[in-house]
């Protein structure tokens, strides 16, 4: 990939840059330490963030790769950069929930730490501007956000990325308690896992102390985020 060229800068989110590369199937994400909460009302830095965050996710996406789920990833560039497939994001957020946390705790009166008798999987509309409305597979196919096809196959994946993803972090003495991840289609329509898997976008809980090494140390002003992040960084990748 050496004469991979970076280019414009496409876009710019809440944690991450996407740039062009004279290659129109490839862009290069940028991983920023600005971390945001609440639709974006609370906003920080996380001192780090953006290292940790770009290789966590590419050391997992190159494990579910091998577990048999198609990613966007091509090659880690540099401590923040990763060479990514181009996508058309499929404006859905895809969260798996196996131990009840955060929302949904707050929605349905369960006690956070309440373990669910099976995975849960559940959509929102990505849409800032109403906040990621909850939604179902028919407000997806209604709105044509998603094919029955298309919801099928992320469904397929984000139970093959739990499946995966809870074993392993038993395994470094975490608790997956949930997640988000986002799909992308390709030119050819393919659908992929795209966007990242980091503590910016799972909770993890350790095992042993129930302690909360993740974004919930920001949203909720625990203290220790570097903390939190350095040691899930450890745990992963060993440094
Ligand atoms: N999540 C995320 N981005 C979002 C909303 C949620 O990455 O915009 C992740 C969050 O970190 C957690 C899971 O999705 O791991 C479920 O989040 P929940 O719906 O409980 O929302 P929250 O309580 O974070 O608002």
């Amino acid at each position: 990939m050496a004469n991979v060229v970076k280019g414009e800068q496409l876009y710019e989110g809440k944690a991450k840059k996407v740039y062009a590369t004279n290659d129109p199937d490839l862009v290069i994400v940028d991983y920023k330490d600005d971390a945001t909460a609440f639709n974006g009302e609370k906003k920080g830095t996380i001192v780090g963030k953006g290292v940790i965050n770009n290789r966590m996710t590419n050391f997992m996406f190159k494990k579910l790769e091998a577990a048999g789920v198609p990613t966007h990833l091509v090659e880690e560039l540099s401590d923040r950069e990763t060479l990514v497939k181009k996508v058309s994001i499929v404006p859905l957020e895809v969260i798996i929930r196996n131990v009840a946390a955060g929302s949904f705790s707050k929605r349905m009166g369960v006690p956070e730490g309440k373990e669910l008798l099976t995975p849960i999987l559940e959509f929102s509309y990505k849409n800032d501007d109403l906040g990621d409305p909850f939604i179902n597979d028919y407000y997806a196919l209604a709105l044509g956000l998603a094919t029955k096809e298309e919801l099928d196959t992320i469904a397929k994946y984000a139970f093959a990325v739990n499946s995966f993803m809870v074993d392993f972090f038993k395994g470094v003495g975490v608790d997956l308690i949930d997640f988000k991840i986002e799909f992308g289609k390709t030119s050819d329509g393919t659908i992929i896992l795209a966007d990242e898997i980091s503590p910016d976008t799972c909770r993890f809980w350790d095992s042993k102390t129930h302690e909360k090494l993740d974004k919930d140390r920001f949203r909720r002003d625990m203290g220790g985020v570097e903390d939190a992040y350095q040691e899930m960084m450890k745990r992963v990748l060993g440094e």
